[in-house]
């Protein structure tokens, strides 16, 4: 994989290479240049030596001929260790007739040499080449001696130029040394203008990896150069807008939650595939799930129950708002009432739904317990109505005229009609109970439990005294609770009256009250029939009654204990009940203590 460099080193090196490049040109130039130029000088000073050795030379040899080749050898050997440069005569025939360095008759014939040649043709001749002789680089020149038009003789002049290379390689030497210094010098500048330029790139990429991290409160420093201004601008922009963004996103979210989690209803947001993005912690308690591990997941794998599914498909496909016709029933027992609206994204796309749902299980509650009494009351009336219905018909038709008859029916007319009143007037005290409770009328005071039960016990007296029945009291004086005398006292008489009703005649009750865990507990005893347990967690229900004819018989509504119920919760207590059958019945009322 390519592997992205640092921008310094991007920077440094093309520079570098730039520079070292055109200094070793400018080098190689100068150097070839100057190579040239020494080469032209040094031409220039054999030529010019030449030139001075064929004055001296003709003063010695006019005609320059192999006459007086013995006397041109001389001069050449006199004048070249003079003057340090080698001369060399040859005649147009190629012969050496005189040299400086070495013997003329022991050297070849010069006829081929180039420079010579080119002097043969009457013009100065220049060659540079190794010389065998001397074993080394050599510069000849050759200068054409000419006599009335025609080359009489070659001088030749010649120098080594390994001087001239010596001279070259010190100056090499110390252009490659200038090179060295001028690459050290250029790649310290080259490096720091790169870190100039590169520290504030350094600085942005620092800054927006710190944007990236989430960092929107840090701000970029503004650099000089006009270009990293504008970018550093550009950058410290974005994030302030991003930062105000994700504020108002998060302002915005925090507040949804907090309408969420706030309401009471249950509320379920599906997307276009029926998988839950949303919900809030009525619906987590409702369904018994954990939003966390449910999100994600389709609602039919979460919520079981065929109606939700069909309603939810049928808001996704419809794209409309619906509230549901049934009341679903979900796991938990709880009945529930559902609405839900399409949800949309900007384009008006539906893009799932938003269900929220309605406990009415305590509407439902009540609606059945409305239907029941309304049914149990019918049923309730309808037997003393008929009777008495069925009574007064055949009195009038003819029973009227029996008189032992005539009045027997009207004892049972009678007979029914009070229980008539009777259970008209427990539903009035239970409606009355019912209503100052809703309406906030009931005051609460202090007041002793002894004077409630004893006022109580005073209330059934007579009915006691009718069944030879004895009724005690154990209370102390100090106990108070905070509550209403005259409920208290119904509660208490109701209870009574029961376990009169419920004893044998010459039997006892027994009244007692007493602190207990932080409670009053007020104990109504008796020594009766008793009741069986499987009826006992329904007796306190209206119109229960475990046995029907013999309640009847007694002039029982199946509304007393309903009534006391009702009272004790009014006063924040709670009731209970033991009985064993046969041996006799005891009822509890807990208050609260104040
Ligand atoms: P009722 O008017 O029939 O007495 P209650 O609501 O007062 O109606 O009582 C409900 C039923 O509870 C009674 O029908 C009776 O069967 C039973 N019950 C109540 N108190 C006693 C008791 N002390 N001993 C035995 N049975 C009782």
């Amino acid at each position: 994989m390519f592997k992205s460099r640092k921008l310094i080193w991007q920077l440094y090196r093309p520079y570098l290479l730039i520079m070292v490049m055109s200094l070793l040109l400018v080098a190689l130039y100068a150097s070839n240049f100057l190579k040239h130029l020494y080469l032209g000088q040094i031409a220039d000073l054999l030529n010019e030596k030449a030139l001075l050795f064929e004055k001296t030379l003709s003063r010695v040899d006019p005609d320059m001929s192999d006459v007086n080749a013995n006397e041109v050898d001389k001069v050449c050997k006199e004048i070249g260790y003079l003057i340090s440069t080698r001369f060399t005569v040859i005649l147009p025939n190629g012969t050496v007739i005189g040299d400086s360095h070495e013997d003329p008759k022991k050297m070849d014939n010069h006829a081929l040499r180039p420079e010579i040649q080119t002097a043969f043709d009457g013009i100065v001749g220049i060659n540079t080449r190794f010389s065998k002789t001397l074993n080394t680089e050599y510069m000849y020149v050759a200068l054409p001696v000419m006599k009335k038009g025609k080359v009489k003789a070659v001088i030749r002049t010649s120098m080594p130029t390994s001087d001239i290379d010596k001279t070259l390689n010190k100056i090499y030497y110390k252009i490659f040394l200038g090179g060295i210094v001028i690459a050290i010098i250029s790649a310290f500048f080259s490096f720091a203008i790169s870190s100039r330029i590169n520290r504030p790139i350094n600085e942005m990429k620092h800054g927006a990896a710190r944007f990236a991290n989430g960092d929107l409160d840090f701000r970029l420093d503004v650099p000089s150069s006009e270009e990293m201004d504008a970018l550093a601008d550009a950058m410290n922009n974005m994030a302030a807008q991003l930062n105000e963004r994700i504020k108002t996103i998060t302002s915005q979210r925090n507040e949804l939650e907090a309408v969420l989690s706030s309401m009471v209803e249950a509320v379920v947001a599906v997307d276009s595939n029926e998988c839950i993005i949303e919900c809030n912690q009525a619906a987590e308690s409702l369904f018994g799930i954990d939003f966390k591990k449910v999100r994600g997941g389709k609602i039919q794998d979460t919520i079981n129950n065929a109606y939700l599914h069909h309603f939810i498909s049928n808001i996704i496909k419809s794209g409309a708002t619906i509230d549901s016709d049934n009341i679903l029933q979900i796991g938990s027992g709880q009945f529930l009432q559902a609405h839900g609206t399409p949800l949309k994204d900007s384009d008006g796309d539906s893009i799932g739904a938003l269900i929220v749902f309605n406990d009415v299980t305590r509407l439902k509650t009540l609606e059945n317990i409305r239907r029941d009494f309304v049914a149990n009351v019918s049923h309730e009336l309808k037997t003393p109505i008929t009777s008495i219905k069925g009574f007064v018909e055949t009195l009038k038709d003819g029973a009227v005229n029996d008189p032992d008859n005539a009045n027997r029916f009207l004892d049972i007319i009678l007979k029914h009609a009070d229980r008539l009143n009777a259970i008209i007037e427990d539903l009035l005290s239970l409606s009355r109970v019912e209503q100052e409770t809703e309406n906030e009328e009931i005051t609460f005071s202090k007041i002793y439990v002894k004077d409630v039960l004893s006022n109580s016990l005073f209330m059934c007296q007579n009915k006691a005294e009718e069944k030879d029945i004895i009724l005690s009291l154990e209370c102390d004086d100090t106990i108070y609770v905070k509550g209403t005398s005259e409920l208290l006292e119904q509660a208490v008489v109701n209870l009574i009256d029961n376990a009169i009703k419920y004893s044998d005649t010459g039997g006892r009750v027994n009244v007692e009250a007493k602190h207990k865990n932080k409670e009053v507990e007020i104990k109504i005893e008796d020594w009766g029939t008793g009741i069986p347990t499987e009826h006992l967690s329904r007796i306190f229900e209206r119109f229960y009654r475990v046995d029907k004819a013999r309640s009847r018989e007694l002039g029982g509504t199946g509304l007393g204990l309903a009534i006391v119920k009702h009272i004790v919760q009014i006063h924040n207590g709670r009731t209970s009940v033991e009985s064993i059958v046969g041996k006799g019945s005891r009822f509890y009322i807990y208050l609260p203590l104040v």
